[in-house]
């Protein structure tokens, strides 16, 4: 395939040409039909496919003075650059255009260091999370910040996306993880911030600041995160019950119990019906709804009893599952799902404070009723951040694009989870796709703040414009 140059490209093959002369050996790719799987992430990918642009020019640096040269000279010649880790983003967050430069960090994997008596790893970021766990094995240590996507997505992009998972019932999110950041800002120059210290509080909490900014603020080139000890013991315990709403109360169960799961995890009625007809399985003659539960550490045995006997009184059929059968049922959890190929459909991210989290349920029918779609949601209960998939048939009077309805669904159900207290984003981040869904809930003022502090670091803009904020 031949690309057509446009002024936009000359500009960029300007900046490569320049980068190339001044670093020795830095591995550039030109803009081309070649790098068109850097121009999307996982949210994008089709859109991307659709639209037959050229991909962006990608730098691949090794090395932090690489990636401080490449965005300085990005800033001094105008070209807007995109930080980019493995690319499994839900929130079109590393979108390039052809007229971008990407940086990406898929060369920089090193794990410099591990120290099991600060309880401390020094990575690169584009250590892939899963890496990282197998690394620290041996250690007796984990990184517990878990997202689905463990197995392929880089330390880098977990930290700026502040990534959930599923241990952070527990174990909390990325932030509680993360310590200290080498960031390269806009001018090129890298900064260090917070400490390796468990403690430390001398000035403003700039670490917390860089993660989840995705990438509009610095490029993360070094971070130091939290280990812990790996637990003593794991155990799934499940809970089916009679009807999504049975399952949505059992919730409260395990919140008023006494004990404190690593994971714990919501499946709602059609969601197990998609895992049976996808994987094969048979969960629905097991029940309608579905509580899955990890719980670790010491006393085992009595967390699960106390966990039974919370979930039963409120009409629950508990189980403590095998090693094995629990294995499948979080891979289930994982990928176990299916997207309706022949319907068009939209994916949410919202969260709730998680008392709330019944009531999210309860107003699915009456959306589905009023704009003619249907409703499904798997959700992190324990941190009340649900994963609806919003669904609708396609006609043959629909043109290329979903019809409005679709949209105006999911917009309501965004507005139902602002209503109970909740956020439009709890994990995956606005990138472009909620930027809309964003302005709902942050008050003008509050947006007015955030572009004064991006100005303030990045004040030509170089560093992900049109993102995040
Ligand atoms: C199957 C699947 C399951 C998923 N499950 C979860 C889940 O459970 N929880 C969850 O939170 N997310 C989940 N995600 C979303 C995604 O994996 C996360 O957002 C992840 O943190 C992105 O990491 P990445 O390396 O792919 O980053 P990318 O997609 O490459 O980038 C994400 C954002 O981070 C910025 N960025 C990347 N690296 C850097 C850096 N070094 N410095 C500064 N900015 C940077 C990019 O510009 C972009 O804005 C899932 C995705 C998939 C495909």
């Amino acid at each position: 395939m031949t690309t057509q140059l446009t002024e936009e490209h000359i500009s960029i093959q300007g900046y490569v040409r320049e980068l190339t002369r001044r670093v020795e050996g830095i591995e550039i790719l030109e803009p081309s039909a070649g790098t068109t799987r850097y121009s999307h992430d996982a949210a994008t990918a089709k859109t991307a496919a659709a639209n037959g642009k050229p991909g962006p020019a990608v730098v691949l640096p090794t090395t932090a003075a690489e990636v401080q040269a490449a965005v300085k000279l990005a800033t001094e010649l105008g070209v807007t650059v995109v930080p980019r880790g493995a690319g499994t983003g839900l929130s079109g967050g590393a979108t390039a255009q052809p007229d971008q430069v990407v940086i990406s960090t898929e060369k920089l994997t090193a794990i410099i260091e591990v120290s099991p008596l600060d309880e401390v790893a020094v990575v690169e970021p584009g250590v892939i999370n899963a890496d990282l766990n197998k690394h620290l094995e041996p250690f007796g240590l984990f990184y517990a910040p878990d997202p689905a996507s463990f197995d392929i997505s880089s330390i880098g992009g977990n930290i700026a996306t502040n990534a959930g998972g599923l241990r952070c019932a527990k174990y909390g999110v990325t932030r509680e993880s993360v310590l200290s950041l080498d960031v390269v800002l806009a001018d090129g120059s890298l900064i260090t911030v917070g400490h390796r210290s468990i403690k430390g509080v001398t000035g403003l909490d700039l670490t917390s600041l860089f993660v989840g900014s995705e990438g509009i603020l610095g490029i993360v080139t070094r971070a130091t995160v939290r280990l812990r000890p790996i637990p003593v013991a794991r155990k799934t315990v499940s809970a089916f019950f009679n009807s999504t709403a049975e399952g949505t109360n059992g919730l409260a169960a395990i919140t008023l119990s006494p004990v404190r799961p690593a994971a714990i995890e919501f499946f709602d009625t059609p969601s197990l019906a998609n895992i049976d007809a996808h994987s094969g399985t048979a969960l629905r003659e097991r029940g309608a709804a579905l509580i899955l539960i990890e719980i670790d550490g010491y006393g085992i045995g009595d967390q699960a009893a106390d966990l039974a006997t919370a979930l039963s009184a409120v009409g629950g059929r508990v189980t403590v599952e095998s090693d094995d059968d629990g294995v499948r049922l979080w891979e289930l959890r994982r990928s176990g799902r299916g997207l309706p190929q022949d319907k068009w459909y939209i994916g949410e991210d919202i969260a709730v404070p998680k008392s709330q989290l019944p009531k999210v349920y309860a107003a699915f029918p009456a959306l589905e009723a009023r704009f003619g779609v249907d409703i499904s949601a798997v959700s992190h209960a324990g941190d009340g951040n649900l994963h609806p998939l919003i669904t609708k048939d396609k006609t043959p009077d629909d043109g290329a694009n979903p019809p409005a309805s679709l949209l105006e669904a999911a917009t309501e159900l965004v507005k139902v989870a602002l209503s109970l207290g909740g956020t439009v984003t709890g994990e995956h981040g606005v990138g472009t796709i909620k930027r809309e869904w964003a302005a709902l809930e942050l008050s003008e003022r509050s947006r007015e703040v955030q572009h004064a502090i991006k100005a303030a670091i990045d004040p030509q803009q170089t560093l992900n414009p049109g993102k995040a904020i």
